[in-house]
């Protein structure tokens, strides 16, 4: 493993170096917007998946928080095939986050200077082979209480206290009702279900529109399966689902064997869970020349 790095508002350097004054008003009130993004081993190299969608959605999570970026799209891109190059990693995650850096805490002062981190890490395969979850007493935020579609870091003290709540009851992760009762999400993760003749997801609303998510939703729908985005409910979760999978830029998709008390898909993973796993991993690791616009050549 090469050494972890960080890039600070247009300067690399070593990850013990990383510095952030604990006044400012981001760290107080979590106004800050990040992202999380994988690069993987190709036969060309290094390649960042879904760059340019990542570091959009890292624009769309800035404009919600009035924070005009002070880099712009090929600035970002730019710094973080950089920081791959210079960290010699073929596999890897990269940590944008931007936040308000005034040393003065106080509401009002989130809004004025701007900073960029970018912290870069190597990152193999994800550990966990399957996962038992729990239905969560916490309720996801209310869509109506912040812009849950951008990722934003005071939103994480959400899915925090229902991971910390799912592992204090020996659950891997925990699976978020909306405010309507309906399936969310999992803490940093999009939950599918493979039911008899279709896939079906909850539809957005209340949830992170997932790149993961996306990805899979379009890699089923060029391969002929029928997805569907719906309200789902936790009885027909557990009672018309032959397998469930979460997935994610962190998780990849990891098969879901158990829900509370019940097993899925006898307590294995599933089938075509394991199918769309495989496709997801042609695509990240260049093996689809179909998708080959998704990945961003470092070498
Ligand atoms: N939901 C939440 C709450 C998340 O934090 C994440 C991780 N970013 C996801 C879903 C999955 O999103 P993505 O596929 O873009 O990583």
């Amino acid at each position: 493993m090469r050494a972890k790095i960080i890039w600070e508002n247009g300067y690399i350097m070593p990850w013990s170096k990383g510095t952030m004054h604990v006044m400012n008003p981001s760290m107080h009130y979590g106004i800050a917007a990040f992202e999380g993004i994988r690069f993987y081993r190709t036969d060309r190299g290094p390649a960042i998946f879904r760059l340019n969608e990542h570091i959009a959605r890292l624009f769309y999570s800035m404009n919600v928080l009035g924070m005009p970026s002070p880099y712009n799209h090929h600035h970002l891109k730019t710094a973080m095939i950089e920081l791959i190059r210079l960290g010699g990693m073929d596999e890897g995650y990269i940590r944008p986050i931007a936040y308000f850096s005034d040393e003065q805490v106080g509401l009002k002062n989130a809004g004025g200077n701007i900073a960029i981190q970018i912290g870069l890490f190597s990152w193999g395969k994800t550990a966990k082979q399957s996962l038992r979850v729990t239905q969560s007493r916490y309720m996801r935020i209310h869509p109506k209480t912040t812009d849950v579609e951008a990722k934003i870091s005071g939103h994480y003290v959400n899915t925090h206290l229902a991971l910390k709540d799912a592992m204090a009851k020996g659950f891997d992760d925990a699976i978020l009702l909306d405010h309507n009762g309906t399936i969310a999400e999992a803490s940093a993760a999009n939950i599918f279900a493979v039911q008899k003749y279709k896939i079906i997801t909850p539809e957005r609303g209340s949830i992170l529109n997932g790149i993961t998510r996306q990805t899979i939703i379009q890699l089923l729908r060029d391969n002929h399966f029928t997805v569907e985005e719906q309200s789902i409910t936790p009885y027909a979760l557990l009672a018309e689902s032959l397998e469930i999978f979460l997935c994610g830029t962190a998780y990849e998709i990891i098969p879901v064997t158990q829900l509370d008390e019940y097993t899925i898909n006898n307590g294995f993973p599933g089938f075509l869970t394991a199918v769309i796993a495989k496709m997801y991993r042609r695509v990240i690791h260049g093996m689809d020349n179909r998708y080959a616009h998704w990945l961003t050549y470092v070498a």
